[in-house]
């Protein structure tokens, strides 16, 4: 399929305008980010691992009745999309205490939490993406109440999925971020799952050693990127 112009380059995904109307070509590129970009490397192989993961991930949450921007695999680095507008916020679910969590509020890294925690952090490099509250998101317009209910519900939904396919192959879901987009169709259609689910953006743990199969590989200097990412990957059998 042919792409159309560049409509925006993000730190790990070009997005193309597609050839349909309402539609975008999303591809995935080797780069690793963190700390908003202050370390850059090139991870030859990661976006085709990305590409191919997020693709199984919004495969299943569609077939659970979720509605996701995703329409199909193109081939090893691109997905078309549905073209959404995306709401300002990343949305962060955790199920034990990991990351930023566990340095704002003390709380030891692998802690499980009493329930899964959904947080909401404000999409603006220039702050560093700060965590906003429900009171923010209103005042602020960033989404509406109703939109910020089915946020939370949305989000509980893909948890529960993506717990429970983890689970199946041997990795504990510690946690995971989701943006989220409203689609139109002359008029507002709702609410959907956009950008990617893989490993960028989850913290995934190994059941019985603890070994980290994520971002945080590279954030932390822990070992190799691509093999961890294979890792997930060649369990969930997607290759
Ligand atoms: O850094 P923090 O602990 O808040 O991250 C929580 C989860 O959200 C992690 O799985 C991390 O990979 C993900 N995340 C992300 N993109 C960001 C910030 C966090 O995918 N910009």
């Amino acid at each position: 399929m042919a792409r159309g112009k560049k409509i925006y380059d993000g730190k790990a995904k070009t997005l193309f305008k597609g050839s349909d109307p309402g539609t975008l070509i999303q591809y995935f590129k080797d780069d690793a980010t963190a700390y908003n970009a202050k370390k850059h490397e090139i991870i030859s192989g990661k976006g085709v691992l990305n590409n191919r993961i997020s693709e199984f991930v919004m495969t299943g949450l569609k077939e659970l009745g979720l509605p996701t921007h995703f329409i199909k695999r193109l081939n090893m680095r691109e997905q078309l999309i549905k073209s959404v507008e995306i709401i300002p916020l990343e949305v962060v679910i955790r199920n034990f205490a990991a990351g930023s969590m566990s340095t704002r509020l003390g709380i030891k890294e692998g802690t499980h939490l009493p329930r899964p925690i959904v947080e909401f952090y404000y999409k603006n490099d220039s702050l560093d993406d700060p965590l906003v509250t429900d009171e923010h998101i209103i005042a602020f317009n960033w989404a509406s109440q109703m939109e910020l209910d089915e946020m939370v519900t949305i989000a509980l939904r893909v948890n529960d999925y993506l717990s429970g396919i983890m689970k199946a192959v041997g990795i504990r879901l510690v946690d995971f971020k989701i943006e989220i987009g409203r689609v139109f169709d002359d008029e507002y259609q709702g609410l959907i799952i956009a950008d990617e689910i893989s490993p960028d953006s989850c913290r995934l743990w190994d059941i019985e050693t603890g070994e980290k199969l994520d971002k945080d590989v590279f954030r932390c200097d822990l070992g190799n990127l691509k093999d961890a990412y294979t890792e997930v990957a060649k369990r969930l059998g997607v290759i």
